[in-house]
């Protein structure tokens, strides 16, 4: 009788132990979550994984692992993916996370002018339009900008990326080359660009690169991959690949140095 007394009441013990534990647990978890509950585009369905993030990365602001988890970058690139919402907006994002169906062709495609680009290629009407006012303006300054590729269907990337794939392998492929469904070029907003001379691939040694990365914004088009964003971009450094995005947008990423991934996920809903 004494030893089921004696056991009694060390089991009540450590079970009181263990629930102490718990709510201290709990109550740490909510004091941690809690300070980033302020910030702007805080989820509360992410809040465990930005806990969990900032942990690995507590040399990063709250706003920036809020931001960074928004975006998905506490996964790996194509682990969480998602139909991407806003089609056939100008702020539509497609990114490593976000995809478009294979049957997505994007309305208002229209051709371009041999003027400005290669035969055969298709831009959405927003973008050609500030691109045509942004080529006469560029011009009147003395730089040119040639449009190389645009628009280009599901079918066509899965060719390119199965291209890239069997040449360099899937993990050069993927720093360099969307994989079908990912590519922003399927939205009919973006353009790889060179200045008729060189090569667009050395776009960047070009004065017109300067003039772009300097004037551009002001026709809503951002420079989409930049040197030193590649954690976030996921894509290599791209000097010659640029976004319609609108001028509103474009001024704000173009004002604040931050990527168009940061901005859709600050501020789009
Ligand atoms: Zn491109």
């Amino acid at each position: 009788m004494k030893k089921i007394i004696i056991l009694f009441v060390i089991s009540g013990f450590l079970l009181f132990l263990i629930s102490a534990k718990e709510i201290k647990n709990k109550t740490l978890i909510n004091k941690n979550t809690d300070s980033f509950k302020n910030i702007c585009n805080y989820k509360d369905e992410l809040k465990y994984r930005y806990l969990n993030y900032y942990k690995k990365h507590k040399e990063l602001p709250k706003e920036k692992i809020v931001t960074y988890v928004n975006i998905g970058l506490d996964k790996k690139f194509y682990t969480i993916t998602a139909p991407t919402p806003h089609l056939n907006k100008d702020y539509i994002l497609v990114n490593k996370y976000l995809y478009l169906n294979n049957d997505y062709v994007p309305n208002n495609l229209v051709n371009l002018d041999n003027k400005y680009s290669k035969n055969g290629i298709k831009l959405v009407k927003s973008a050609k339009d500030m691109f045509e006012k942004m080529y006469n303006d560029a011009i009147k300054d003395g730089y040119k900008i040639r449009i190389m590729s645009s628009y280009r269907s599901y079918d066509y990337q899965t060719y390119l990326y199965n291209k890239y794939k069997k040449e360099d392998g899937i993990k050069e492929a993927d720093m360099c080359s969307a994989r079908p469904g990912y590519s922003e070029h399927q939205t009919g907003l973006c353009i790889d660009i060179d200045d008729g001379k060189t090569s667009y691939e050395q776009f960047n040694q070009s004065p017109s690169y300067i003039w772009m990365i300097n004037n551009s914004y002001k026709y809503g088009y951002i420079e989409r991959y930049p040197k030193g964003k590649e954690n976030i971009t996921g894509y290599k450094y791209e000097p010659w690949h640029y976004r319609y995005v609108g001028i509103d947008i474009a001024k704000f990423i173009h004002d604040n140095k931050i990527t168009f991934d940061e901005y859709y996920s600050k501020y789009i809903k």
